[in-house]
């Protein structure tokens, strides 16, 4: 038997989670916060397994949920969605990225990505036999290289995706980027993917602006959203989508065969959120903001270098002052975890080319105080 099949790497967040598990670090790994979301969301679950049907919902979603997502778009970014026809529930974020793929793909189709960028992407293209197109966004502070991001676009472009607020960066694309990108999507009439799972995880003054808002762009876009982003439930794997019906068609035909529907109860919790607990979601940013403030100067206080961002709960840092010569980003993550007891994760896990940055790390600070207080300490001890 030949055993090797898709030539996958297991993923950096459970690589490193599972080495921090084993050497008890202090993870600032994997993006997942320690203070849970709402306990009136944990009640409407519970209940819904006693109150509500437990059979198969539509393979849409549940309506109050596909309801309160449409809501949502409008209140949010002012954009109206039929609730019928216009929205998807999905098994996290994830299942939607890669039903997108599979049902908007054709092999040898391009699709323009931005570098770093979350793994999955990448898996997907590869699932698929999409040729991605890489373009990199330059540090320090993200920018987009618009001619090589004009020159990635060609006549077998299928659609971008732009993950604004960027994970790892923490970037938030303004809307003269927005609106660069949204020209080049009509100038060469492609559609666009917006993962938008930290719409809500923005530091003040900066504001989150949906691709899908731009003139011309609602029709050409499909927008992302989760639970576990917007309500810190990451084990509850509910996530959303919207965008026009004719687009969202063949990514309900891939939907359909990957997992059919989503657990409902879950579904019937994130509705109530949406609507009724928005207190979470909207006090996010300023709480994350602040964890920011305290650990940056803590590590530019050993001698690291700590990336602009806009939001999300991920900071960038250069580690080139901890790097031991020949050690790439990686090793170093490794030996600070084993050695320093924290961990984090390296970069270059966010590029699909081979020239990559080796020299920078993502701390994920949505911990307890105590955690993050711990985990610069250790680094200062082992420096
Ligand atoms: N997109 C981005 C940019 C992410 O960081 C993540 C990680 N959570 C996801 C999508 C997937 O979200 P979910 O957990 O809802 O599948
Ligand atoms: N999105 C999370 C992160 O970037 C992790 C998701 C996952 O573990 N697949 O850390």
């Amino acid at each position: 038997l030949n055993y090797a099949f898709s030539g996958y790497a297991t993923t950096i967040f459970e690589v490193m989670s599972k080495l921090a598990a084993e050497h008890k670090s202090v993870n600032l790994g994997q993006g997942f916060p320690d203070q849970e979301g709402p306990e009136s969301m944990k009640e409407i679950a519970s209940k819904a397994l006693y109150e509500q049907s437990n059979q198969y919902p539509s393979l849409l979603g549940v309506p109050q949920l596909r309801q309160a997502v449409a809501r949502h778009s409008e209140a949010n970014q002012g954009l109206p969605c039929d609730w019928a026809s216009e929205t998807l529930i999905t098994v996290g974020a994830t299942e939607g990225i890669a039903a997108a793929f599979m049902g908007l793909v054709n092999p040898g189709d391009e699709v323009v990505v931005f570098e770093p960028m979350y793994d999955s992407y990448a898996g997907m293209a590869q699932q698929v036999g999409a040729k991605l197109v890489p373009v990199q966004l330059q540090p320090p502070n993200w920018d987009i290289p618009r001619q090589q991001l004009e020159a990635a676009f060609s006549d077998k472009t299928k659609f971008i995706l732009v993950n604004t607020p960027h994970n790892p960066t923490g970037k938030v694309f303004t809307r003269e980027e927005l609106q660069f990108i949204a020209d080049l999507c009509t100038r060469h009439n492609t559609y666009a993917l917006a993962d938008e799972v930290y719409e809500h995880l923005v530091f003040e003054p900066h504001q989150h602006l949906s691709l899908r808002a731009l003139p011309g762009m609602a029709e050409r876009t499909i927008r992302l959203g989760s639970a576990g982003k917007t309500f810190s439930f990451t084990a509850w794997k509910v996530g959303w989508m919207t965008g026009p019906a004719q687009l969202l068609a063949p990514i309900i035909k891939a939907h359909q065969f990957l997992v059919f529907t989503v657990a409902s109860n879950l579904q019937h919790a994130v509705a109530y959120g949406l609507d009724e607990a928005d207190w979470f979601y909207r006090g996010l940013g300023l709480e994350l903001q602040a964890k920011r403030q305290q650990l940056q100067p803590r590590l530019e206080a050993l001698g690291l270098s700590v990336l602009p961002a806009q939001g999300t709960y991920f900071l960038t840092a250069d580690m080139s002052s901890m790097l031991k010569p020949g050690e790439d980003d990686v090793a170093l993550c490794k030996r600070l975890t084993v050695e320093a007891g924290v961990t984090l994760i390296p970069l270059s896990a966010f590029y699909a080319s081979d020239a990559r940055p080796h020299n920078l790390v993502r701390f994920c600070f949505c911990k307890e105080d105590s955690k993050l207080d711990a985990a610069c300490e250790k680094l200062a001890a082992y420096i």
